[in-house]
């Protein structure tokens, strides 16, 4: 990899996000809210979780009060209109939503996400008030032939080029190596490091150094209980996207208390 960056100055601080994917609607959401609000506690590092659409209400009226942020999948390219089945960030907004997932694999792979309509969303997004997750992340077979950085970098420029730095400010990059998601295969630290290093550079050539340096940068990929802590002290990772484990309270507590720890070890935030 190259083109990384060494930015602890202007670190951001760890921010940890659920992704329950299409699991846990109404019935079952609220729960799972209440026992990760009481299993994370009062967290020093930024918490959110992201249920289905349908099930934001029902959580958000069990997070109103609680450190943890509400947050969505996706969200649509435009504030209202003709989008028959399309949710759009000012609803989102309407019922709490701060964050939102955009340009997630799956997303790309089964709802025809690109990286032009992932653009369109994050400035919709961004209008709204809300900060977008951008997720970039290659396959295994574009890893294994060498095409990582070119796919991570025209990702990048093609979600985010021209947005302001005031935009930029609020927005946070994923780095998902889809074949590490919901496989249980992880990035090693050095893969992870290496590659979110990358990602950052590519930040600082898009938009400046300090811009670069104070975009969190996630790593998501089968993170849990027992590798956060390796993987969230690499110094350009800056939290998780947490799929899998955010359905068990106690793994994603022990992430989000990872995270606190590192944090507390390196005054951040
Ligand atoms: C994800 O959904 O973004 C994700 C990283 O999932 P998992 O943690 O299950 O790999």
């Amino acid at each position: 990899m190259s083109g990384g960056a060494q930015v602890r100055a202007l670190q951001p601080g760890y921010l940890i996000v659920g992704n329950w994917k299409m699991n846990k609607g109404p019935a079952e959401a609220p729960a799972l809210a209440d026992a990760i609000v009481g299993a994370v506690g009062s967290p020093r590092c930024a918490v959110a979780i992201c249920p289905s659409f349908v099930s934001l209400p029902a959580v958000m009226a069990r997070l109103e009060g609680s450190p943890v942020a509400l947050g969505a999948q996706t969200c649509a390219t435009a504030q209202s209109g003709a989008f028959t089945g399309e949710v759009s960030p000012t609803m989102l907004s309407e019922v709490g939503v701060r964050y939102v997932i955009l340009g997630h694999s799956e997303r790309r792979q089964h709802s025809g996400e690109t990286d032009a309509s992932v653009a369109a969303r994050i400035r919709a997004a961004l209008d709204a008030g809300l900060r977008p997750i951008l997720c970039v992340g290659e396959s295994e077979a574009q890893r294994e032939c060498g095409e990582t950085e070119a796919l991570l970098s025209s990702q990048l420029k093609g979600a985010l080029g021209g947005l302001s730095g005031d935009q930029m400010a609020k927005v946070a990059v994923a780095y998902e190596p889809i074949w590490a998601i919901g496989t249980g295969k992880t990035a090693t630290e050095a893969q992870a490091e290496a590659t979110c290093a990358f990602i950052r550079g590519q930040l600082s050539e898009l938009f400046d150094d300090d811009i670069a340096a104070g975009t969190p940068i996630l790593y998501g990929g089968s993170m849990n209980a027992q590798n956060a802590a390796g993987l969230l002290s690499c110094p350009n990772i800056n939290g998780g996207l947490v799929g899998g484990a955010s359905l068990k309270p106690d793994d994603f507590a022990a992430i989000v208390a990872a995270a606190d720890r590192l944090e507390a070890e390196n005054h951040v935030g």
